[in-house]
Parts: structure tokens; sequence; C-alpha cells
């Protein structure tokens, strides 16, 4: 079977060519200015995709898919669609579930609902520590022999491609916690640094949280409590770059949202630390002075009519959303490269949960809304190209978690299409996720996905 996806503004090699693309096989055939021929074949398929940009499918490498143990919050399924429509084609999981994939065992609980289930490329992490207790190390030496075999389909325990590709593992993480042990993460980084492999951190010091819930800033002062201080999170940043440093391992910190944290990465990739880091949409386009802003508004709402029907949940995830300051920094991050990618940190919980407001549980989703935000708020406005914010969203992170990736001849066609001149109102109804609460809630945007193609099957 062979598709011809023609007429679009196709993102190849680093910028934008108009020109069509063959689809064979699941691989990009060619890439070609005329399809006279191909066009006349019975035998070719062809989309017409004019004045319609073709994009590599978006690579997210934090999301929460909840299975196993928490299938009413999200499962592979709902969260592989919701990805597909939001234009990603690979994704990595976080593994704060139940069971924690700590094991062989564990993680073919996860394998096999990946293996029947998801709709793009899912790639696990396994954890850090037993349990994600933070106590005793995981044994990484088995977990990454196993992947490898997995890959190299030298295993009968699962077929080496499935329809969506090889299952690899993504990583090592403690997401949703910070490995609190200094003496935990240097072992866990000497080990990790001998098998090649990338540790994911989740930066958290507990005991330094000072309070809870939002920001310590002006929020926190509204709402009349301590928030949740900086230092908390770059501390730990900081003590890790240091460990990396001297273990050699490769290193990349999840959802940084300090202006400290930002100033220490680019310390130490300046001084050759082998560290990346990622943060998400919110933290670029949101301080607490907006989240400020609907709490009063929300206050001032009569009760029945004019209450969002998705309350200040939306507004809540960890960490949190800062300052002003914190977020101008992490737009200086992004420019020069300090910030290597963006990921959502998609994390839906169930309604109920999230009712609760600011005394709910942390997280919020982001698959089906990242790009749309992300192209208003960054390109449409001037701060960066489309060109960046594919990198940022698609490149980079296929590079540092060696995902084969790119539109060219011979690679996976797994790539996504979007019509950037449709103007939108998110609609959280509208998701293909189990999760309804995401800060982006009524926003006014550009550019929707309307196909994404994984191994170049049509799976959105
Ligand atoms: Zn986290």
């Amino acid at each position: 079977m062979k598709t011809l996806l023609s007429n679009a503004k196709v993102f190849t090699h680093g910028s934008f060519l108009e020109t069509n693309v063959l689809i064979e096989d699941g691989v990009v055939f060619s890439l070609s200015d005329s399809i006279d021929v191909l066009a006349a074949d019975p035998s070719v398929g062809v989309i017409d995709y004019s004045g319609k940009y073709i994009f590599p499918g978006f690579v997210d490498v934090h999301v929460h898919f909840r299975e196993p143990g928490f299938l009413y919050k999200e499962d592979i399924a709902t969260g592989s669609k919701a990805a597909a429509h939001g234009g990603y084609t690979h994704v990595f999981t976080m593994p704060n579930l139940n069971p924690v994939p700590d094991s062989i065992e564990n993680m073919n609980e996860e394998l096999k609902a990946i293996h029947e289930k998801a709709c793009v490329k899912v790639y696990p992490y396994a954890s850090i520590t037993k349990g994600e207790k933070g106590e005793e190390l995981v044994d990484f030496e088995e977990m990454t022999e196993y992947f490898e075999l997995l890959d190299d389909g030298r295993t009968d325990d699962f077929e080496k491609k499935t329809h969506s590709g090889a299952i690899r593992l993504a990583g090592f993480s403690d997401d949703g916690t910070g490995v609190e042990g200094a003496d935990h993460m240097e072992e866990a980084m000497t080990r990790v640094a001998a098998l090649g492999g990338i540790i994911s951190a989740h930066c958290e010091i507990k005991g330094i949280l000072g309070g809870k819930n939002v920001h310590d800033g002006v929020l926190a002062k509204e709402l009349g409590y301590r928030g949740i201080s900086s230092e908390s999170e770059w501390k730990m940043v900081e003590r890790d770059i240091a460990l990396s440093k001297e273990t050699g391992c490769r290193y990349h910190v999840c959802h940084v949202s300090t202006k400290e944290s930002v100033e220490l990465i680019r310390n130490a990739k300046k001084e050759g630390v082998d560290i990346t880091c990622e943060t998400g949409p919110h933290y670029l386009l949101l301080n607490d002075e907006d989240v400020l802003a609907e709490v009063l508004k929300d206050k001032a709402a009569d009760k029945s009519d004019n209450k969002t029907k998705y309350g200040l949940g939306r507004f809540k995830m960890n960490p949190p959303i800062r300052s002003e300051e914190d977020r101008k920094a992490l737009i200086e991050g992004i420019k020069d490269g300090t910030v290597d990618m963006i990921a959502t940190d998609h994390a839906p919980h169930s309604f109920e949960e999230k009712s609760k407001g600011f005394d709910g549980p942390m997280g919020v989703v982001g698959l089906e809304c990242a790009f749309p935000v992300l192209y208003t708020g960054l390109v449409k406005t001037g701060v960066i190209s489309l060109e960046k914010l594919i990198d940022l969203m698609s490149i980079k992170p296929s590079e540092r978690f060696d995902v084969e990736h790119g539109i060219e001849v011979g690679m996976p066609a797994d790539l996504t299409v979007f019509d950037l001149d449709e103007e939108y109102v998110i609609d959280p109804d509208t998701f293909a996720s189990k999760g309804r609460f995401t800060p982006f809630d009524g926003r006014k945007v550009f550019g929707r996905c309307i196909a994404t193609y994984v191994d170049g099957k049509t799976v959105f």
C-alpha cells in the first residue's frame, strides 16, 4: 500500500519545504515535487493537504497513562488516543503506577497493555527505586538487558515489532517524587551510566517545600497559606548536576519551573555536564498572577451560572505555576537552548478528584492542547519561530532519547498534519483523554491537528 500526502509544507532537515511525501510499507519512500506519475498510479492513495503543514510527530518524554493501577483516570488506549489527537507519535510513560514497573515481572503488566492497546509508540520508564519509595534501588542491569532482548527480537515474550513499533525502555525515573537520598542517586547514576542509560529526575525535596498546593507567591498569599518554595526544586537540581558530573551519567531534569534551575542547568551545560531538561506549556505561558486573576474571577462569579465547568483544579500541578520572573527565565531558556524540549506532563485525574480545586490532586492534561497553545502563545506572537517549536516538541526529544525520527527518506512514517489557520476554543469535552482539567480550558487558539500517522498508518 502506497500513500501520497500531497502539496503540504513539510518539515524536513530543519526547515519547511513545499513537497509531497510518498509512504510505502510504513516508511517515507520519497519526497518529491512532481506527483503526476504517482497520482495516475491506481495503487497510490492520494491525500491532498494543500495549505496544511506536516511535522515529524511530536515526542513527549513525560506522560502519565495510569495503566496498570489507575484506569479510572486514564488507560493506555485513551492516553495514546489523546496523544494521536494532539499530533504525538511517541510518548514516554512515567512509572508511578500500580504495580510500579520496578522489576521485569511488574513491567510486563504495562508492556502487555501497551502491546494490546497503544495506537502510538509508547515507551515506558522503569522506576529508579523499588515502589518509588526511595529506599532500595531497582535492578538496572536486568531491566536494561531485558529491553535489549525485546528490541533485538531475541525473546518470545513479545513480538519484536507491534503495529506501534518495538517497545523499548525509555529510561529510569521516580517521577512524582524526588530521590531524596544522595547516596541512592549516586549509585543509581553510576550504574545507569555504565549501561549507557538515562535518568529523568523529578526534583523535589519534601523537607523544604515550605508550603503546599501553589507557588509561594502572590497567589498563595491570597489563598491564605504558604506555597511551595522554589528551592525545593533547584536544590535537588544542584545536587544532581554534581552527581552527573561525577558519574558521567546522562541526566535529564523533568518539568523545570524555576529561574534558579534554568541558571544552574545553563552553567552545567557550559561545564560539559551531560544534562538536558524539559519544561511544560503551562510554565511557559502562565504565571501565578494569571492564576490569581482566575481565582478572583471564580470568587466573583455567580455560584451557579458563570462558574467554569472545570474549576480551579485545572491550575494545580507539581511543580506549580511560578512567578513571572520564572516564566521569563524559561522563555530565555528555550531561546538559548538551555531548555531542550517541551513535555506536557500529561497527568489525568478523575472529575471527582480534580473537583476539589486546590485541595485535589496535582496534575493536568496536556496532550490535546499543547501544540495549539504554544503555537498561538509563542509563535504567533513572535517569541519563537515555528521551526523552533517543532525542534522543542519533536526533534530535540527524539535526539536525546534515541528515537529514530524525522521526515526523511527511509525513516518510519511517524508524522502529523496540522491546519494552522483554523481558530477555535479549547474544549476539554472534546478530548479523547479521560482527563478534563487543563489550565488552557476556554482559550482561543490557532492550529488544529487533522491527522496523525504512525508507521504510515492513520491513527487519527
Ligand atoms: Zn514530576
